[in-house]
């Protein structure tokens, strides 16, 4: 996928991620005077132990939801984002727009959910 895409795939993903993690974050940003306006840097250790803590305040389905999310973000920084963790084809664009977090293709989702 071309970066460019990519990029604004983060962007989603971040979105989702920080209506996940939602008003915790927001509270942790706000007494962070420094950290104003734009995207703040949530890949530091810190960041990572200390969403570890609100994960454990979340609801399962937005916990597994949020999973998918750092996966996918992860995915991102190694550039294998878009590509199917089953059959390992690209997943069709409309359906990361509609799910960018999303793991698998239609096909393979699917089989997933039939068992
Ligand atoms: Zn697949």
């Amino acid at each position: 996928m071309e970066k460019d895409k990519m990029e604004k795939f983060e962007q989603k993903l971040t979105a989702i991620r920080d209506r996940l993690v939602g008003g915790v974050e927001k509270a942790r940003r706000d007494s962070k005077d420094e950290v104003k306006g734009g995207v703040p840097d949530i890949s530091d250790e810190a960041s990572r132990t200390y969403t570890r803590q609100v994960i454990l305040n979340l609801g399962e389905k937005e916990r597994e939801e949020l999973k998918l999310v750092e996966l996918a973000l992860a995915k991102i920084s190694e550039e294998t984002y878009g590509i199917c963790d089953a059959c390992e084809e690209k997943i069709p664009k409309g359906r990361l727009e509609a799910v960018p977090y999303t793991r698998y293709c239609v096909a393979c989702q699917n089989q997933k959910e039939e068992g």
